[in-house]
């Protein structure tokens, strides 16, 4: 395992930075820094996503890889008259009983606001209530405000502001484990610069151009996905992800076939894209010749940026690869430096081998 400290320190720092679909710009800004020395030039969507570009020896074909940005969260819906308690809707999907008793963070216009995710107390339920599941719809964030002028005028709250989860950054220190919120897609996201860091240190030579794009609003639709194919019209396509992990109790390998620590997942198929399969077989090939573990993985409901990609222009070759994931859309999730490190060397030996005429023969018939 080759990530360094100061690589974890960053992987922390995207981890806990606030970024909601729609709501990027300080991780955006993160991205920008840590990246920034390590492309030929930097560019942006008009929608938020970043995204950097390093030219190998000519200048094709176009290989474009994005992690996304923006993390699950939630806005303001109301602000309670008489209580100051402030009511909240999802923004991406939410699975509504990991979420009370957390703390959250409101981005106000004047400061961010600690607030605890709560419902009525269920030592005062009867109890054919407290066997019930609480929907999110029934929650409040309470912020230790007493009125809504007082949440208002002193906290700064107002409807349609931003709250995510709040949840320190943890580097276990054993089998390479770490737990943090918003790994779904910060994950990604660092694969993408460790990569670009790596091609400029390392002077490695590839025939290609890369981009990585750190893309805005996936959890929403893949909306930052479109903008940015739009502006890279790619070759070639990579959602760097992360993958839901089977190995919690009640899973059966066949319902989520990916365990931590085993290496990066290809996904072989999701709802938003069946990827194109020259380009799955050469990305497994690549993994067996450099010895560079790897499971092979479906999932059956959601998608990835490469929903959009694979449909960009008149059709680009693209793949997920995804870093298994523990407990993701949660406070905390848990995945393992080690595969972050297979995935990172994966994409390079992938990067290396890329030259145009192999990317055409992906769509030969
Ligand atoms: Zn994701």
């Amino acid at each position: 395992m080759s990530i360094k400290k100061e690589d974890i320190d960053l992987l922390g720092r995207l981890s806990e930075s606030f970024g909601p679909s729609g709501f990027e710009r300080e991780t955006a800004r993160i991205v920008k820094n840590a990246g920034s020395a390590y492309s030929d030039s930097i560019s942006f969507d008009r929608l938020g996503s970043v995204i950097f570009t390093k030219t190998g020896g000519d200048s094709a074909p176009k290989i474009l890889l994005a992690g996304h940005m923006d993390e699950v969260g939630f806005v303001v819906t109301g602000i309670d008259e008489n209580t100051g308690f402030l009511t909240f809707g999802p923004v991406g999907g939410w699975f509504d009983q990991v979420l009370l008793g957390h703390r959250v963070k409101i981005r106000t216009r004047k400061s961010d606001v600690t607030g605890v995710v709560a419902s009525k107390p269920p030592h005062l339920l009867p109890p054919e209530e407290r066997e019930k599941v609480v929907k999110l719809t029934s929650m409040y964030v309470d912020i230790g405000a007493t009125s809504a002028k007082e949440a208002e005028m002193d906290f700064g709250v107002r409807i349609g502001d931003p709250i995510a989860p709040e949840a320190g950054f943890v580097n276990v220190g054993k089998n390479g484990m770490v737990i943090g919120k918003a790994f779904d897609d910060r994950i990604g996201t660092f694969v993408g610069l460790q990569v670009m860091k790596r091609l400029a240190l390392g002077r490695i030579r590839h025939p290609n151009t890369v981009y990585f794009a750190a893309t805005v609003q996936e959890e929403v639709g893949l909306r930052g996905a479109q903008t940015v194919s739009h502006v890279v019209a790619p070759d070639v396509a990579f959602a760097l992800e992360v993958d839901i992990a089977g190995d919690v109790p009640g899973i059966k390998p066949s319902e989520a076939p990916s365990r931590l620590g085993k290496g990066p997942s290809i996904l072989t198929y999701d709802a938003s894209m069946i990827p194109n399969q020259e380009l799955k077989s050469f990305v497994i090939d690549i993994a067996e010749q450099e010895g560079i573990p790897y499971q092979l993985s479906t999932v059956s409901r959601g998608g990835t940026d490469a929903g959009k990609f694979h449909l960009s222009g008149s059709g680009c070759p693209s793949i997920v690869v995804g870093v298994p994931t523990r407990h993701i859309h949660s406070h905390s999730a848990i995945a393992n430096l080690n595969d972050i490190d297979s995935a990172i060397r994966l994409m390079i030996s992938v990067i290396r081998k890329l030259d145009d005429k192999k990317v055409r023969s992906f769509t030969q018939v």
